[in-house]
């Protein structure tokens, strides 16, 4: 019963793995899970909620938009928190689950797992003959495979390649490159060829170093678990003495594993979990596949290798939360509490009142008091809006220098005013003015700022 464990190949600088073709109840699963995310990763760009894309990283123009609300520069703490969270939730997360993320979530491993590779199994068929045809002379059945492959390979990164610059340009700014003349869109079409390039680079040649020495989340792995993070392991304590089904021999001196090789023959990384957790494990579950369809036949319960934490396996203790779990946790929850309510107060309009400089306070000469001020209105909506500025105090006047009455969708506004006040409804040197933006009636922003005079 024993096979050969090793599954890769030495070719120039690179191993190459041939991965023996997973199939099991969790890589069912696993494939649904990539369909739904694949359908989400392609769609998102292109579906529209109040009249936006519905997620939009445009880095360079520094525009930010997350299921319909806009994110300008001024947002910029709103958008480092919900970068803080999503790491949190990830040390969090992999503190209880390890690297899960990488196996089942993570757009390298989905594309590479369940695109890429199953189009390779598709044309080349399984690791085995994979590697004859590999090591065969080039000739027409060679070429032919080979070259479908790539074609299919180049179409694929450069629909990734489209769908990746709608994220970051926008999908509208997209169907122009698409759809005008080449000319009036250089940079765009040739960003889109280099992107193609990087992508079919990545799923073609680079693979699964990707995960195991560029990641730098892998790299982190050894920093995040615990002894009581779950991850895939193998049992030791149940499978040892490892050894092949001999006839005649007393198996009851041995462990569960029959050092079929299965196990590794899958591993699309090329390690053999055997050896206990290692930073090349991506969690992808095809070893538990394999190891389980092994136990079926020879009688053994499943799970000889499974979801346990290192506790369980030396020790047999359950499952539970370590305190680091616990402690990240309330530092998540905490983090979104705050950046909930802050999204909650966040206005349309950001106004800000700032104090002409080097003016304190004008008499006049009816005895009125006037101090200058320089406002800045900035819409953070995609609508044009028309507004009126006022301030709180009904008994305060507003003279208008440099007045702009409509707010144009994303762009800002600008206002230069006196505010003048009756020395009557003055008290203290120093006092809090507040100002209102009203639009249709409604007020939808404000903000204070201080008002000087003699009183
Ligand atoms: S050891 Fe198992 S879970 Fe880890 S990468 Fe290899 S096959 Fe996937
Ligand atoms: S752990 Fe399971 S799949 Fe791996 S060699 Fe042992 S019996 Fe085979």
């Amino acid at each position: 019963m024993k096979q050969s464990q090793n599954n890769s190949k030495k070719s120039g600088g690179k191993t190459f793995i041939y991965p023996k073709k997973p199939h099991g109840k969790l890589y069912n699963q696993r494939k649904w899970v990539s369909y739904v995310l694949l359908l989400l990763l392609f769609s998102s760009p292109f579906i529209k909620l109040n009249g936006e894309q519905l997620i939009l990283l445009n880095f360079l123009e520094r525009k930010f938009v997350f299921f319909g609300l806009i994110f300008t520069p001024q947002d910029f703490y709103l958008f480092a928190l919900a970068m803080l969270i999503f790491i949190l939730f990830i040390v969090f997360f992999t503190v209880i689950l390890g690297r899960l993320w990488c196996g089942w979530a993570c757009p390298q491993t989905i594309f590479m797992e369940m695109v890429f590779r199953r189009i390779e199994y598709w044309i080349e068929g399984d690791a085995n003959q994979q590697r004859k045809l590999d090591a065969q002379e080039w000739n027409r059945e060679k070429i032919l495979k080979k070259g479908f492959k790539h074609f299919l390979f180049l179409v694929i990164s450069f629909l990734i390649s489209n769908v990746f610059l709608a994220y970051i340009i926008g999908s509208d700014k997209l169907y122009q490159i698409i759809t005008e003349p080449i000319s009036e869109h250089t940079a765009g079409f040739i960003s889109i060829w280099i992107f193609t390039f990087v992508f079919y680079g990545v799923f073609s040649y680079v693979r699964e170093v990707v995960c195991t020495v560029i990641c730098p989340y892998g790299r982190l792995q050894g920093v995040l678990l615990d002894n009581k993070s779950l991850v895939v392991a193998y049992d030791e304590t149940r499978g040892e003495p490892r050894g092949f089904i001999q006839k005649n021999a007393d198996q009851s001196l041995k462990g569960d594993c029959i050092d079929c090789g299965l196990c590794v023959q899958v591993c699309p990384t090329g390690i053999d979990i055997r050896e206990g957790t290692q930073l090349e494990c991506v969690n992808c579950t095809a070893c538990i596949d394999a190891c389980d369809e092994v136990m079926l036949k020879i009688n053994k319960p499943e799970k000889l290798i499974g979801f346990y934490n290192h506790d369980f396996i030396q020790n047999r203790n359950k499952f539970k939360f370590g305190l680091r779990a616990y402690a990240y946790a309330v530092v998540l929850a905490l983090v979104i509490v705050i950046f909930s309510s802050l999204i909650y107060k966040r206005e349309d309009v950001q106004t800000t009142v700032l104090r002409a400089s080097g003016t304190l306070y004008q008499k006049r000469a009816d005895g009125s008091i006037a101090n200058l001020y320089n406002a800045e209105l900035i819409n953070k909506t995609n609508k044009d809006m028309k507004f009126v500025f006022r301030s709180v105090d009904n008994t305060d006047k507003i003279e208008l220098i440099q007045a702009d009455t409509v707010l144009k969708k994303e762009g800002s506004a600008r206002l230069t005013f006196f505010l003048i006040k009756q020395p009557k409804n003055i008290k203290e040197f120093k006092s809090k003015v507040k100002f209102e933006v009203e639009v249709n009636g409604e007020v939808i922003s404000s903000t204070t700022t201080t008002f000087f005079s003699q009183p």
